[in-house]
């Protein structure tokens, strides 16, 4: 099946300020810059939003690879997973320390491992022992999340009721695709959130939670508040919408809704389908995304 290629980013959803914005329009657009140069070589679409993603976690801005939110010990926690849209194969890693690109270790797993998950050190073993490098977690850790997190930390007493108010950053990123072929696939990438317990899992790297592919239905990634969006599955039910027969827009949007509804949660996630139809939603005030494909290049904090 001869296809249109398309390629959909997004670096987090949350009440983003005027002085961030041009930080992370950067971020996604050389995000997108580098899973397009896979697309239009005819690449696939899950080296697309593998190097996609990679840019990202590279890219400080975000709370993906170095640059992440601390958890409450003062460490980076990575989770990240990527899955084919055409196999079903997945890999997801979570609980990383160690790991700068947590999505290639994801990569990793999903072409040479018969399992699709691994955490914390069994991960590390396994990337290392495929050729993925590992780093000190100190590696990790940037100037800005150390005072973040002490100031947190400070006045956590006040932030208790508020800890997850879209005011408190949410920079997953995650990207989806879809190749010359028709064959579309997802991944996201994490620190989590600010302060979490050490060991604590959100919905990013978790199938269906915060990032799926399948071909019959639709690749979707996801961020904000991860415990609310896990409950749901929500980018799963999102794709299961699209199977349904309505368009990747309104499956976005209606999410968002649900997410709001059901259990009160905010965030943000990006659909796409095999025919190249795709929905970008959102229900915190902003959230960085970008999108290109043969005709056109957008990219935004808003929609
Ligand atoms: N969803 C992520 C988590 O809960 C956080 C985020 O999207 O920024 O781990």
């Amino acid at each position: 099946m001869a296809n249109h290629p398309v390629l959909v980013v997004h670096g987090g959803a949350w009440a983003m300020p005027d002085d961030m914005v041009d930080a992370h329009l950067r971020g996604v657009s050389n995000a997108l810059a580098a899973g397009w140069r896979v697309l239009e070589k005819g690449g696939p679409s899950l080296d697309a939003v593998e190097e996609a993603v990679v840019v990202m976690e590279e890219d400080e801005t975000f709370d993906a690879g170095r640059g992440s939110f601390l958890n409450s010990e003062g460490r980076v926690q990575l989770d990240a997973l990527i899955m084919d849209g055409r196999t079903l194969r997945a890999g997801g890693v979570g609980c990383v320390e160690h790991l700068s690109n947590p999505v290639r270790a994801a990569r990793k797993i999903l072409s040479e491992s018969p399992h699709v998950y691994f955490v914390g050190e069994g991960a590390e073993q396994f990337a290392a022992k495929h050729g993925v490098p590992l780093c000190k977690n100190e590696d990790l850790v940037v100037a800005r999340e150390v005072d973040r997190l002490r100031e947190y930390q400070a006045h956590a007493a006040e932030h208790r009721k508020d800890l997850f108010a879209p005011t408190i950053s949410h920079d997953t990123v995650g990207a989806v695709a879809v190749d010359n072929r028709g064959n579309i696939a997802a991944a996201t990438s994490t620190g989590g959130t600010l302060n979490k317990a050490p060991g604590r899992l959100g919905d990013s790297s978790l199938i269906g939670c915060g990032c799926y592919a399948d071909n019959d239905s639709a690749a979707a990634s996801t961020t904000g508040w991860g415990e609310p969006i896990m409950k749901l599955v929500l980018a799963k039910w999102s794709a299961d919408r699209v199977a349904a027969g309505n368009a990747p827009e309104w499956a976005a949007q209606e999410a968002m809704n649900y997410l709001k509804s059901r259990v009160d949660g905010h965030g943000g996630i990006i659909v796409l389908d095999r025919l190249g139809r795709f929905g970008i939603a959102h229900n915190t005030p902003r959230m960085a995304w970008a999108f290109k494909n043969e005709k056109e290049e957008k990219r935004g904090v808003e929609r």
